[in-house]
């Protein structure tokens, strides 16, 4: 195969696209909206910049993946990142707390975080616990070879997915404080109670060897990918959303987009799955296999409030904020009463290089159910009824509400000089995520295979890539982007000349 159409120009067409491109083939990327990225992409209001899916991620540390594969794409030095650390805060008992950055001493680390708030050095029970948790973890991560960057021989077996992610903290920590903490970085997942404790691992350990943001924002990151395509032959066009896949038999003929028709040897779809079964005949897959896809849960989404910040009015020490109520109950964070909304805020600042040692803009996260908009579903991007406005406005107040421990300098309406916000329908519309999942399908432990998809279809020619095959994220995207780039090129071809470059 020397030529391939990808479908969607988010991290993981621009990714397995530029896997593909240094791989020798001709590469064409065909993106709907007029910035590139999906996830990655960023925007401008005014001086403040934001990015919309891309805050924290692992990767970066030393031997990441995400160090590795951009490593071998040609662009590690012109990747710049900022290392973070995570300060949880717990709104209704006002604790404050600041977790080690980095694996060096984890244990040890935490259970003098953890003593230290508690006024006492931690029982060795406690830590024994802590050291049996983390060693878990990280043996569960062991089951994804794909994971660690190790080739897969024939012999490969799915990870287990059946045990939970609520199961693996109550069976091994009995701390009550200690087991309200450990699923904070659950918005990282959509953590529901039936989340594997695979995945859970898989972001906790990303998280534990080292938490960073993209410098110059995540778009950037997007255009490098691009800039790999573009210098190898291929091209990346934006504004060219793909309205009809035509397959004849077991074959894609073309990709049709309002502007033109498409074809290659290959063709990858890099959209969320369920658009890929929007836009192709329906005697392209079998009734079961539109059936298990139908049928599947979709992780919850999100609403993220992009504030502009008064000069000073906020330190900034490469925080990043989880406010969250330890009280409630974690596995719940997005469907939570109306009236108790939210119980968790992530909050990501960014640096004010004019003023540095402040922050110039904040982001927040919060979980949010899809059901919250429904009734504002046939409405379009910028097509919205005034009451969906003014529910915005409300819930950018009790986001903002949650954040203020956080400690401004001034009070926090004084603080905030910009804001404005956007909800599941904004992440439905301009991704193209079905009821505005923000990851896609949703891993269950109710039902581990429904949403772990093969890069191969029985359409010869097309595969798919992307957070639905596999995993989500920006490393668990990138490393699905491997998988599918080498069921075009040949098993272990790519991981392969990854380690080469160790
Ligand atoms: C609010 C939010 C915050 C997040 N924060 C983080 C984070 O901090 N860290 C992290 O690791 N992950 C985060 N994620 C997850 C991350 O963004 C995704 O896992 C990742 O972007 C998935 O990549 P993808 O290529 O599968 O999908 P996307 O990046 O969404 O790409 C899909 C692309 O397909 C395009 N498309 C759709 N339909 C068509 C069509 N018909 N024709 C052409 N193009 C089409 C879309 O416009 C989009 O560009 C976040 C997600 C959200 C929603």
């Amino acid at each position: 195969m020397n030529s391939v159409c990808i479908m969607g120009g988010g991290l993981s067409g621009l990714m397995t696209g530029a896997l593909l491109a240094k791989e020798g083939m001709r590469v064409t990327v065909l993106e709907k909206n007029a910035i590139l990225g999906g996830g990655l992409q960023s925007f401008r209001r005014g001086d403040y910049h934001f990015d919309t899916g891309m805050h924290c991620f692992g990767g970066m540390g030393e031997d990441g993946q995400i160090r590795l594969i951009c490593r071998y794409l040609g662009i590690e030095d012109r990747v710049e990142t900022v290392p973070r650390c995570d300060t949880l805060m717990d709104t209704g008992s006002g604790l404050r707390l600041t977790l080690p950055f980095g694996p060096r001493a984890w244990v040890y680390r935490w259970s003098r975080a953890i003593g230290a708030l508690l006024g006492k050095e931690l029982e060795p029970g406690v830590r024994k616990q802590l050291k049996h948790y983390l060693e878990t973890m990280y043996n569960l991560t062991c089951q994804e070879p794909l994971y660690h960057l190790r080739p897969t021989d024939d012999n490969y077996r799915m990870p287990d997915l059946t045990l939970s992610a609520k199961e693996l903290i109550d069976s091994s920590i009995e701390l009550p404080l200690l087991r309200s903490i450990m699923p904070y970085l659950s918005l990282f997942y959509a953590g529901r109670e039936d989340s594997p404790a695979m995945l859970h691992s898989l972001i906790s350990c990303s998280h534990i060897n080292g938490t960073y943001t993209f410098k110059h924002g995540s778009l950037s990151f997007a255009n490098l990918l691009a800039d790999v395509i573009r210098q190898a032959g291929g091209e990346v066009h934006t504004s060219e959303e793909v309205t009809a896949v035509d397959i004849d038999g077991r074959q894609v003929v073309c990709v049709r987009t309002a502007k033109d028709t498409y074809t290659a040897d290959a063709y990858i779809s890099a959209l969320p799955v369920t658009r890929l079964l929007e836009l192709t005949p329906r005697s392209a897959f079998s009734p079961a296999f539109r059936n298990r896809i139908s049928s599947a849960p979709l992780s919850y989404s999100a609403f993220s409030v992009f504030v502009g910040l008064q000069p000073r009015a906020l330190c900034f020490n490469r925080e990043a904020y989880y406010c969250a109520n330890l009280a409630s109950d974690p596995w719940n964070a997005a469907s939570v009463a109306a009236d108790k909304w939210p119980s968790l805020v992530f909050a990501l600042p960014d640096e004010d290089l004019d003023n540095p040692g402040f922050a110039k803009t904040l982001t927040l996260i919060c979980p949010m159910e899809y059901s919250a908009v429904e009734r504002w579903a046939d409405s379009t991007t910028g097509h919205r009824p005034d009451d969906y406005y003014r529910w915005k406005e409300q819930m950018i107040e009790k986001a903002l509400k949650m954040i203020e421990p956080i400690g401004f300098e001034v009070p926090l309406q004084l603080a905030v000089a910009y804001a404005d916000a956007g909800s599941p329908l904004t992440i439905r519309d301009y991704y193209g995520n079905s009821r505005g999942a923000m990851y896609g399908l949703h891993p269950s432990t109710r039902n581990p295979l429904q949403a772990h998809l093969s890069p191969n279809t029985r359409v010869g020619n097309l595969f798919l890539t992307g957070q639905d095959v596999n995993f989500h994220g920006l490393v668990g995207t990138s490393l699905t982007s491997v998988l599918t780039a080498e069921s075009l090129v040949g098993q272990n071809v790519i991981v392969n000349k990854i380690n080469a470059r160790k």
